[in-house]
């Protein structure tokens, strides 16, 4: 790791996302440690990032920290400050208790507040700098997400000469939520800085091209972009004299990875392990979440406990174990949402466990990978149930490790994964009794048919990696030589 602060402003490809790709740990005693946090994003990027001079800017993760730009595995990267209040303002106030409940379809209330808009601006404002500081002329910059809907058009202002891509990885809402956004229009107008504008699902491009032409009237058009498949929706925004693409690429996962790693034998025996541990149920199932209210983690509980109480599950069968990462611990939905979900659980085990065999084995905390995978080959039916979800990566990580195909998902409609992951066990997670009859349906399924229904998935995830996502973009950010490169 060397400091590069000379080299500043050579970047011919950068990456920007509200963190930097490793995080800065703080230690009690005040030292500062580097920690990998591997995501998909990362893997996908790599290697693209590697071979063309390539910087990622975001916040290190702690208050107050500035590092001076530094080298690691081949990726310059530079660091964006944030103050505590800023943290409080632009992280945890509007970006998640403004957009990303609005986002995701108001499960609960979004709030407005002033005070946290001023800091998106100003944070927003930050990034931009900071990018325009890194990047080489003529300049391919990709933003991701909800944190830096601002970005493209403050970028624009200072470096007209970049090429700017914006994904957003969570959904785009309905226009008449959306509507409620005190900063429509700035928001609308901030992502309309970039070149290409994606979404995951045709449905998100349609409300953008909506709003771009009802908030600011602009003209739009319905226009394949790209290497968009045939069909799928996608458009073009005239802005002046620019034109704006809009199109959708669902994400995905290092699936290739994930299935090899899956077969591993590490992996295999670690699963049976579980199992046994968990005294051999008949029945294995699965959740595995951020700790988030989109997710419907209370849905499944529910679902579980109405079928066992109907009998249609067996007590002495079944085993839920719930994975749940600790997230966002200091925004107030998120604390009244963990205690009502511990709650159900210790009201299902209360009813309906015995010494030595609890129905739900409930984790808050993240486990290693090759933990997870272990989880998910050892799995018999995968819940997951959001009420809203971008994507749910989740759901097509469980089906690449799910390398003896032998599994069923049961998936909510409300993802964005649903869209591709058709031969899963759909249910609406609104509609409770839908919810029960596909567990049902998924656990008492002919296993001929659960078999054929995931081998259709795991060729779907498998031929669909997070690598050939990002080259699409890339392509129809009119980067053939980058996305040649990944
Ligand atoms: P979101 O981005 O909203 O958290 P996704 O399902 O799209 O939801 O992605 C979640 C990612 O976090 C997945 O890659 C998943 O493997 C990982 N993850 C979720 N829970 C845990 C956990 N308890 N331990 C480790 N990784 C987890």
């Amino acid at each position: 790791r060397s400091t590069l602060t000379s080299n500043v402003g050579h970047a011919d490809f950068v990456v920007v996302a509200n963190r930097l790709p490793i995080d800065l740990e703080r230690r009690p005693d005040g030292t500062e440690v580097w920690k990998r946090s591997p995501g998909g994003l990362v893997t996908a990027l790599e290697s693209v990032l590697q071979a063309s001079s390539g910087a990622w800017v975001g916040w290190p993760g702690v208050p107050d920290a500035n590092p001076e730009p530094f080298e690691a595995d081949g990726i310059e990267l530079h660091s964006v400050p944030l103050s505590a209040q800023e943290i409080e303002y632009y992280y945890e106030g509007f970006s998640n208790g403004t957009l990303w409940p609005l986002f995701h379809d108001v499960i609960v209330q979004p709030e407005y507040h002033r005070h946290w808009w001023s800091a998106y601006v100003e944070v927003n404002r930050r990034f931009a700098e900071t990018v325009a500081a890194a990047t080489a002329e003529q300049g391919t910059v990709w933003v991701q997400d909800y944190q830096l809907l601002l970005l493209p058009k403050m970028l624009r202002q200072i470096r007209p000469d970049l090429n700017i891509g914006f994904f957003q990885h969570i959904p785009f809402p309905p226009v008449e939520l959306f509507m409620q956004l005190p900063w429509r229009t700035e928001i609308i107008e901030g992502m309309l800085g970039a070149d290409l504008v994606g979404f995951h699902l045709p449905g998100g491009v349609e409300n953008f091209l909506y709003l771009a032409s009802r908030l600011s009237g602009y003209e739009t058009s319905r226009r394949s972009i790209g290497t968009a498949r045939k069909g799928s929706r996608s458009g073009v925004v005239q802005v002046g004299f620019r034109e704006v693409k809009v199109g959708a690429f669902p994400i995905s996962i290092a699936s290739g990875k994930i299935s090899e790693r899956s077969k591993s034998k590490e992996v295999r025996q670690r699963s049976k392990e579980i199992r046994k541990e968990l005294g051999n149920p008949k029945l294995l199932m699965l959740g595995v979440d951020r700790l988030d209210y989109t997710k419907g983690i209370d849905v499944r509980l529910r679902a579980l406990e109405e079928l066992i109480a109907e009998g249609r599950i067996g007590a002495s069968d079944v085993s839920l174990v719930q994975i749940a990462t600790p997230s966002r611990e200091r925004v107030e939905q998120y604390q009244t949402m963990r205690t009502s979900i511990e709650h159900a659980v210790g009201r299902i085990n209360g009813l309906y466990g015995t010494i030595g065999h609890p129905i739900v084995t409930y984790l808050h905390r993240p486990v290693p990978q090759a933990e997870l995978l272990a989880f998910y080959r050892s799995a018999d039916v995968m819940l997951v149930t959001p009420i809203r979800d971008g994507m749910n990566l989740v759901a097509k990580e469980y089906v690449a490790a799910t390398v003896d195909g032998d599994g069923a998902l049961v998936l909510s409609e409300f993802t964005g994964a649903a869209a591709e992951l058709r031969r899963a066990y759909k249910c609406n997670p609104h509609d409770l009794d839908g919810v029960k009859d596909a567990i049902e349906l998924a656990v008492g399924d002919d296993p001929e048919e659960r078999r054929r229904r995931m081998t259709t998935l795991r060729r779907q995830v498998l031929t669909n990696d997070v690598t050939r996502w990002a080259r699409q973009f890339l392509k129809a950010l009119g980067g053939e030589e980058l996305s040649a490169k990944l």
